[in-house]
């Protein structure tokens, strides 16, 4: 089997679909032949990822669901909706999240904290509570949740986001040992800093008045000293959700240059 037809006949899951890492994964998994679902809270973001994947895979079948990853019943629905239209699930990048506002502890505040967490570890929970489901239910499937680089070190000034994604890295590790006697791989992906939307908004938050510089300077801590592109997440996405990582099972992997590793 060619890699350009390592998803033929999937169908692939994705929250967070309408921008940054969630739209570059629908492109990715697209053009090697996967059937897509594709959640977020934005519309204009689902159409404009739709736009997107069609430039690039004409014929691509796509379904699009609005829903709020930290609702219930949104996630039902999601769930639902997928499996009305395309019978199955094979694939879930259980990837939508926020960054929140960043302050010092003191001052993030609890409801800022409750917002980040419902999303960004609440979301991933109710994704996986009912995708596991089915997936048990059909003995097969794989999952790519997303944590990050601030899940498995310290950031700083981003209390609900290091809680939330240390706790995406804990459910990952939790459901992966569950489910692989059932053939299913539960992974995550820890991106370092992917030039998305996300985190061009972070840098307003650093330096309202000057961003560019505020980004210029914080990826110098970084050993490749440049961003992360969304296709770099992508098409490590691509293969944990396909065969070829077969026997990769509850790892958390970094997608960064080396960031997180270093002194
Ligand atoms: P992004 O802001 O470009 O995309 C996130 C998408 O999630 C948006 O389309 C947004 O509308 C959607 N979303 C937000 N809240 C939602 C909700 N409640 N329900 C459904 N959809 C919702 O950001 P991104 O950079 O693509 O981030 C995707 C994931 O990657 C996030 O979990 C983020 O924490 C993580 N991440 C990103 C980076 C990075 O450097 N960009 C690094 C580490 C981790």
């Amino acid at each position: 089997m060619t890699s350009t037809a390592r998803f033929t006949d999937k169908v692939v899951l994705i929250t967070g679909g309408g921008s940054g890492l969630g739209r570059a994964t629908a492109i990715r998994l697209a053009s090697e032949g996967a059937k897509l679902s594709l959640v977020d809270v934005s519309e204009q973001g689902l159409a404009d990822t739709v736009a997107a994947v069609t430039e690039s895979t004409p014929d691509a079948e796509i379904l699009t669901v609005i829903a709020d990853v930290s609702k219930k019943q949104d996630v039902e629905n999601y769930v639902a909706k997928t499996l009305e239209r395309f019978g199955s699930i094979d694939g879930f990048f259980n990837n939508a999240g926020i960054e929140g506002r960043q302050n010092l502890t003191q001052d993030f505040t609890v409801d800022e904290f409750d917002k980040v967490v419902a999303i960004n570890l609440r979301g991933v929970f109710l994704g996986l509570e009912k995708v596991l489901a089915v997936m048990r239910e059909q003995g097969s499937g794989m999952v790519v949740n997303t944590a990050s680089v601030g899940g498995i070190t310290a950031v700083g000034n981003q209390s609900g986001y290091a809680a939330a994604k240390h706790g995406v890295v804990g459910l990952t590790r939790n459901s992966g040992i569950e489910y692989a006697q059932f053939g299913i791989r539960i992974n995550a992906i820890a991106p370092g800093a992917i030039w998305t939307p996300m985190v061009e908004n972070s840098m307003k938050q650093i330096d309202a008045e000057n961003p560019r510089r505020a980004a210029e300077e914080f990826i110098q801590g970084n050993p490749t000293k440049r961003y992360g592109e969304a296709p770099e997440i992508a098409s490590v996405v691509a293969f944990l959700l396909s065969d070829d990582a077969a026997y990769v099972n509850a790892v958390v992997l970094p997608i960064d240059g080396g960031q997180s590793i270093k002194y």
